[in-house]
């Protein structure tokens, strides 16, 4: 199973009065910057420039559902100097090391979820939009019986949506 992991980037003001006090906050300095260089070192990814950047605009906007092609666009109007094979190479690398989840909808479309835990999501077709089924609302039915050698990682469902005629 992929490990689920929390992500909070905190507000300063809000921190004190709102979150207990724990040891990893301790270390969270209130910096979304900041809070990235730990969450890479956390994970055992050297904070290059590069990843910081890319990081920052993953992770410090909430949880996000993102193409490598997106996730460029927005590199280049923010003029973050990257090419489309650093991004892909940076997304994979996260996801390597669980800070993010792959969620295939077709052949040609892959969505970087920065919400790694497990859930599932419907697909508007037409609209390329990606969004999260909330909890509970998906029951699978009987998972088969995987081949010998083999374990069920996890079970992806993408319902896909289109508007309805009028
Ligand atoms: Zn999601």
């Amino acid at each position: 199973m992929t490990p689920s992991r929390t992500i909070v980037f905190t507000n300063v003001a809000e921190a004190s009065d709102r979150m207990p006090f724990t040891a990893d906050r301790a270390r969270l300095t209130g910096c979304p910057w900041h809070d990235v260089k730990a969450m890479l070192r956390d994970v055992g990814l050297r904070p290059t420039r590069q990843r910081m950047a890319l990081g920052w605009m993953l992770f410090g906007k909430g949880d996000r559902h993102i193409t490598a092609e997106m996730l460029y666009e927005e590199a280049t109007k923010a003029k973050v100097p990257v090419s489309l094979a650093t991004v892909y190479n940076t997304l994979h690398q996260f996801t390597d090391v669980g800070l993010l989840r792959q969620v295939a909808v077709d052949g040609s479309k892959t969505y970087f979820d920065t919400n790694s835990t497990q859930h599932h999501h419907f697909f508007v077709e037409g609209e390329n939009a990606l969004l999260d089924i909330p909890d509970n609302d998906v029951v699978v039915g009987k998972t088969p019986v995987p081949p010998e050698g083999y374990e069920i990682a996890r079970v992806d469902v993408v319902v896909r949506l289109r508007r309805k005629g009028r």
